[in-house]
């Protein structure tokens, strides 16, 4: 969508303060980094969707992750959005797109005067069987992570990487496999991936999962039985995990807890499982490069899909990106803001 002449150009009216990025004719920011009157967020992880807002206006699912995270916050004023559904603050209509990213995930399209912005939050491409898919919305402005914008970050198919960890599975039944992953998103994403790739058997969890799997299972997606892997004697392996799927998160994993599992097979989840350093550093034997953002050639082909002239690229590797969207003709620009970190890559 092309503005008209008259229509205010995103940068008049969007402003990049410490709290994050403020809209300023509907006086509220989008993921802010610290508490402040009203806000509207993209996805429930905790970088972007922090606790204390006066107001916030997210997808229904958005608001039971924060809800199940930091309890109800009675004195919160809270707006649930559905997907394209329109809400107006101030002067500025707000609606919410599918980011792909985790269940709930949301680009907010800002409306103002004619003009249009859309923050896309977290988001990817691939098909994901526990969230909606990315939907490009035409804009004026297209706001994009950058988390893993360097050419040497391409993602290979999920099926590739479900494979891997099964053949070890097969080829190692005296061992238990066990798996780091973030809590929201890619733990539920994995099990569910494993069920696509015909893994039947019980998944056994670390507690620390048991919240969010319950609410995906809530809002209707299915993971098939899960057990609690729970502490049994210290120092004592369990038997019964042999040959089974166990599902932790990364920080378990490193600490007392696995000591428990039965010669361990450690595997992780994540994007940066790509770079062979970062899984050496974490002790980790089986990678998995399983990511719930885009890479490299999702991040540009998403530039032409949506097809804004002008890109503003947020946290992440902006440099590369930069030129790379400026040789394809986009107008791009880093906006630096910070207090974005790792969480469910
Ligand atoms: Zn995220
Ligand atoms: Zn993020």
């Amino acid at each position: 969508m092309a503005a008209s002449i008259s229509a205010p150009h995103p940068q008049t009216w969007i402003e990049i303060r410490p709290q994050g990025m403020y809209c300023v004719p509907g006086g509220f920011y989008v993921d802010p980094v610290r508490p402040v009157d009203r806000a509207v967020i993209t996805h429930g992880h905790s970088d972007h969707a922090r606790a204390g807002h006066g107001a916030v206006a997210a997808t229904p699912e958005t608001l039971a992750i924060m809800t199940a995270r930091y309890g109800a916050e009675p004195e919160q004023d809270r707006q649930a959005l559905r997907y394209g559904e329109a809400l107006t603050i101030g002067e500025v209509t707000v609606s919410l797109h599918p980011a792909g990213h985790v269940l709930g995930s949301a680009q907010a399209c800002l409306e103002y005067r004619g003009a249009r912005i859309v923050v896309s939050g977290d988001y990817k491409r691939r098909s994901d069987p526990t969230c909606a898919p990315f939907e490009p919305v035409p804009c004026d402005v297209f706001v994009t992570e950058a988390t893993f914008g360097l050419p040497v970050f391409r993602h290979p198919d999920d099926r590739e990487e479900i494979a891997k960890l099964l053949d070890s599975v097969a080829l190692f039944p005296e061992r238990c496999h066990v798996i780091g992953a973030y809590a929201l998103g890619k733990a539920q994403r994995m099990i569910a991936l494993l069920r696509q790739a015909g893994w039947e058997r019980p998944i056994y969890i670390h507690g620390a999962l048991q919240n969010l799997c319950d609410l995906y299972r809530d809002h209707g997606i299915d993971l098939g039985e899960l057990r609690p892997a729970t502490a049994g004697q210290k120092g004592v392996a369990r038997d019964e995990f042999k040959g089974e799927i166990v599902l932790a998160p990364p920080s378990a994993i490193a600490d007392r807890w696995g000591r428990r599992l039965p010669d361990p097979v450690v595997c992780m989840a994540s994007g940066w499982m790509r770079v062979r350093q970062r899984a050496r550093q974490r002790g980790v034997e089986l990678p998995l490069i399983i990511s719930d953002h885009a890479d490299w050639d999702e991040l540009l082909e998403t530039f032409d899909d949506v097809g804004a002239p002008e890109i503003w690229i947020t946290h992440g590797r902006e440099e590369a990106l930069m030129h790379a969207a400026s040789a394809r003709g986009y107008k791009a620009r880093a906006l630096a803001l910070v207090g974005y970190e790792e969480e469910g890559q």
